[in-house]
């Protein structure tokens, strides 16, 4: 798998659509390519925190997002509202 079809197949990897052999493709290339690890971190990150600051009852933020920048981006939210 190159990095071109690494990031293809992410958003399928994120929603859990890949076939077994896929996945085992895409994490193994996962596991060798330190920008793609980059990538995918930051890549998460920004899927996480856009579903947090526009659904609040959304599942938690995983834990590798910093909690005070989760409470920066609520907190104007709310003063936006009001
Ligand atoms: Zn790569």
């Amino acid at each position: 798998m190159t990095c071109r079809e690494f990031v293809e197949f992410l958003e399928a990897y994120l929603s859990r659509d890949l076939g077994p052999a896929e996945q085992a493709e895409f994490e193994r290339h996962l596991a060798a390519c330190e920008a793609c690890r980059r990538y995918l971190e930051s890549y998460r990150k920004a899927v996480e925190l856009g579903k947090r600051a526009f659904e609040p009852s959304a599942e938690p933020v995983p834990p590798q997002v910093p909690e005070s920048l989760v409470r920066a981006i609520l907190k104007a939210k709310r003063e936006q509202k009001s």
